[in-house]
């Protein structure tokens, strides 16, 4: 069973989630919203976590520093490991107060 994140309060979710305006790659693009969480998520495993990602069990890299190939764990403890979905429900819940 997944852990509940306890740690992660309502209004640090809601800012994790709120949408921000990023300005566009290049001049003349249309700018789009994104959100904290978004411009933080692992490439990886598409969550937020310290240090290296638990899902990814070896990367190779081309000699120019580009990743050839990334293998991945079959199973990886991810109790330290922010989903969205825990995101989006820390942000839902009421403040006991
Ligand atoms: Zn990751």
């Amino acid at each position: 069973m997944r852990r509940k994140p306890e740690k992660l309060d309502r209004d640090t979710a809601r800012a994790l989630i709120k949408k921000v305006r990023q300005d566009p790659p290049f001049p003349g693009m249309t700018p789009h919203e994104t959100t904290a969480f978004e411009q933080s998520a692992c490439q990886h495993c598409g969550g937020l976590h310290a240090r290296n990602c638990p899902a990814v069990e070896e990367v190779e890299y081309h000699t120019d520093g580009k990743v050839k190939r990334v293998r991945f764990r079959a199973w990886f403890d991810d109790s330290r490991v922010l989903w969205l979905d825990d995101v989006i429900e820390a942000a839902q819940l009421d403040q006991a107060d």
